[in-house]
């Protein structure tokens, strides 16, 4: 058996039960676009043509009228941002981020600025964009978004997210007639997205998505939609999206993301990870302190995560306490812990090799044993965390 690359370079052999993390290497790149960018890694290419080629997948699987393949959902929104605000004039394209026609007021819903790494509001700012928000965090009605529309409005950014606010928010389509009775054009960052087609049914002009998370395909973002505004999204690649650009290898692997996600046997992956996740529940049910439940995503991808909640003084240990515990271990198993302070974490299905899952419920019982078995209760103070986390990237590279 060949040696897993990352011990043999000094990197610890992570199990990722998080989801798809940007932190964590993404996803598992299915064999299809591996073999695409092996294969076409050596020859030279007509980028602009192999864009065409990308352009008709895209808007096949999209129904689109054109797309084009970028380094990254977050580099999506930047550049539909921007080709909303400079249109195809080449030299304003040229001059951003400063901003000359000064129709460059971009409207969201306060409830949608959130981060998945980054702020979603930078990534407008960053082509130009003059982020107006709408609404207050919790509450966004029609007059919010009415009044917020001006002759200097260049467009209206919509987030399809688990981390966004999930009520008193305009929905998609409201968001959509809002915008459109007044000419502006609606860019959805469905990023995490795995249906390719409702946003643009629902009346979005842009979408964006990423390749590298559902899809499985290399670090990208995809942009797909109206072929004009996603024209002047790709001349951006002229001006701000050159820093941003991806190769051959991206677009071409991103093709054949695609093309294997319309084959994909989706049933049966969805069938393999339930399969995950009631092997879990049967090893976490019945112990004391642990509730084990199996819950839908909330954003309504086809996929089950299970949410593992710890009361600290039956379990002996707290939740963000366990999940260290299981991210220090060997093999380290990362769990989704955005909401740990809440006492409970996440186990995500979809990014495991088979096999994995044993070693996951396995390495779960063994530590909830040694909690349940300490005479102490395992209690660290959950602001030590992420002042942990910074600390350790302040440090970087040490
Ligand atoms: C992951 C994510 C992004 C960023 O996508 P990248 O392709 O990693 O840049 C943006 N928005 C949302 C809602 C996300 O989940």
């Amino acid at each position: 058996m060949s040696e897993d690359i990352r011990t043999s370079i000094g990197l610890r052999p992570v199990i990722n039960v998080s989801g798809t993390m940007t932190s964590l290497g993404a996803s598992i790149v299915v064999p299809e676009a591996i073999a695409a960018m092996s294969s076409i890694l050596p020859q030279f290419v007509e980028i602009n043509d192999l864009q065409r080629k990308a352009s008709a997948v895209i808007a096949r699987l999209t129904g689109g009228e054109a797309g084009f393949v970028t380094a990254s959902c977050s580099a999506g929104i930047s550049l539909a941002v921007a080709g909303a605000i400079t249109g195809n004039n080449l030299l304003a394209i040229e001059k951003l981020p400063d901003v000359v026609p000064e129709k460059n007021e971009v409207l969201v819903q306060m409830g949608h600025v959130v981060s998945y790494g980054a702020p979603v509001d930078q990534a407008i700012r960053l082509a130009g964009g003059k982020v107006v928000l709408v609404g207050q965090a919790t509450s966004t009605h029609r007059f919010h978004m009415e009044h917020a529309i001006t002759e200097k409005t260049a467009a209206a950014v919509y987030v399809v997210s688990h981390h966004v606010v999930d009520y008193g928010l305009l929905n998609l389509k409201e968001f959509v007639e809002i915008a459109h009775a007044r000419g502006v054009p609606v860019i959805v960052d469905a990023a995490s997205e795995y249906d390719l087609k409702i946003f643009l049914e629902q009346g979005a002009d842009v979408v964006l998505y990423s390749g590298h998370k559902f899809l499985g395909g290399p670090t990208s973002g995809i942009v797909a939609g109206k072929k004009e505004l996603v024209r002047n999204a790709f001349l951006q690649n002229m001006g701000v999206g050159r820093g941003m650009k991806v190769g051959k290898e991206s677009i071409f692997g991103v093709m054949a993301a695609l093309e294997a996600w319309e084959r994909r046997d989706h049933a049966g992956i969805r069938e393999r990870e339930t399969s995950y996740l009631n092997l879990w529940k049967q090893t976490l049910d019945g112990r004391p302190g642990v509730t084990a439940l199996i819950e839908p995503d909330p954003t309504n991808n086809p996929l089950d995560r299970m949410r593992v909640i710890i009361d600290t003084e039956e379990a002996h240990i707290t939740a963000w306490d366990l999940a260290d515990a299981l991210g220090g271990g060997s093999p380290p198993i990362i769990v989704r812990d955005h909401e740990v302070e809440h006492r409970y974490f996440y186990l995500d299905p979809c990014n495991l090799h088979p096999g994995q899952e044993k070693i996951v419920a396995s390495r779960l019982a063994e530590e909830l044993d040694k909690a349940r078995a300490s005479n102490e209760i395992i209690a660290t103070p959950i602001e030590n965390r992420s002042k942990r986390r910074f600390e350790g990237v302040l440090k970087w590279p040490d």
